[in-house]
């Protein structure tokens, strides 16, 4: 089975705000192979960019445009392939933006060869460990508690037995941060866990000394306290703070991860549309494995991050995964067959590849065409 074609194609609704919010203009790329089977991947990143990247003709050595290294090439080995990637985009890759556009022809390429074996991809990635997968939604805090308060009733009335919240008015000011965590605590229970997203606002320091305040409230997990480059901070901070620290949203490549496993985080949130795609969260799996750190799938985009979010925990026997209730029909409607939420939990698709479909109507209605 050998490569045709990919393409990349830029998702976008009307009007995108200015909110952390990645169900509004996405990546969706697609691979064609020479048996007529076409791999659908995802990514969550600078859509306009990483297209570029797919696109862009031959070069110099280690700098051409994904497809260019791509097409022509037999679908064998997908971690001799992503290595392909990497080293022919070398010269302006190794992170950001071209590990991103990878992670999406990464995920295509697990698709394909799924349906190319008649397997759905958590048994080509070791194995179904799980037919379902815990969910956790995640809100802005509100601007007042009583806001946070409700946010909160509506994850208990979807049945949801975890949830998490950040940014918007949270990390200023200490007593109005324990105020929002305590309401949305209030409303949760003792039963239901709890996580807290920082968004990358406090010094080690501080952070420290919000730990302490919030660690009564019984938080899972406090989540980016730090700069995503301060690794020296995080590495104090988990050596000393009574909560787990979580993190790694915006990080790519196994190299990243290993940094963050040494800094002690208690949780790694790879997202597989950006990080490098499902080789690098295998990989990040791998390399938690017989340690205390737990991967926990970042994930707030389209049905296709969630697919193949599912069924990276499935095949590592993981059980908890980001689910977004964001109303963007990018998120709702791009994937025909949406795996569902459902008692709190989400079934992994049991189809050859993914196991998802993508709306042709939605995809042509969203896409942006450059000329
Ligand atoms: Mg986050």
């Amino acid at each position: 089975m050998k490569i045709t074609d990919i393409e990349a194609i830029h998702l976008r609704i009307p009007d995108v705000e200015e909110i952390a919010d990645g169900t509004q203009d996405v990546l969706v790329v697609r691979v064609h192979a020479d048996n007529g089977l076409v791999g659908v991947g995802e990514v969550t990143s600078q859509s306009y960019v990483c297209k570029a990247i797919i696109d862009a003709p031959r070069s110099a050595e280690r700098r051409h445009g994904l497809r260019e290294i791509l097409v022509g090439r037999e679908i064998d080995d997908l971690q001799e392939m992503w290595q392909t990637m990497y080293y022919h985009t070398n010269r302006y890759g190794r992170r950001g933006a071209a590990i991103h556009a990878i992670s999406g022809i990464d995920i295509a390429l697990w698709d394909l060869k799924g349906k190319a074996l008649n397997q759905p991809v958590c048994e080509l990635m070791g194995g179904r460990q799980r037919e379902n997968i815990r969910a956790y939604a995640s809100y802005l805090f509100g601007d007042e508690p009583a806001g946070t308060a409700a946010l909160a009733q509506e994850a208990v009335d979807l049945g949801l037995t975890a949830a998490k919240f950040g940014w918007n008015v949270f990390g200023q000011d200490p007593d109005v941060d324990v105020a929002h965590v305590q309401a949305a605590r209030d409303v949760l229970g003792d039963e239901r866990d709890l996580m807290v997203d920082v968004g990358c606002k406090w010094t080690a320091d501080v952070a420290l000394e919000r730990a302490k305040l919030l660690q009564p409230l019984g938080i899972k997990w406090l989540e980016e306290p730090l700069s995503q480059d301060d690794l020296q901070g995080y590495k104090q901070l988990c050596a000393e703070s009574p909560v787990p620290i979580a993190g790694g949203e915006g990080d790519v490549t196994r190299f990243d991860f290993e940094r963050l496993i040494d800094c002690g985080l208690s949780y790694l949130q790879p997202d597989v549309a950006f990080c490098g795609g499902l080789t690098v969260c295998q990989q990040v799996s791998q390399m938690c494995a017989g340690t205390s750190t737990v991967c926990v799938p970042h994930c707030f985009s389209t049905g296709i991050n969630l697919a193949a979010s599912l069924h990276w925990m499935a095949s590592v026997g993981g059980d908890l995964v980001e689910y977004c209730l964001r109303p963007s029909p990018l998120m709702r409607k791009l994937v025909s067959n949406l795996p569902p939420l459902k008692d709190g939990r989400v079934p992994v698709p049991t189809g050859p590849g993914l196991g998802i479909t993508l709306d042709e109507e939605i995809l042509q209605q969203f896409r942006v065409d450059y000329d």
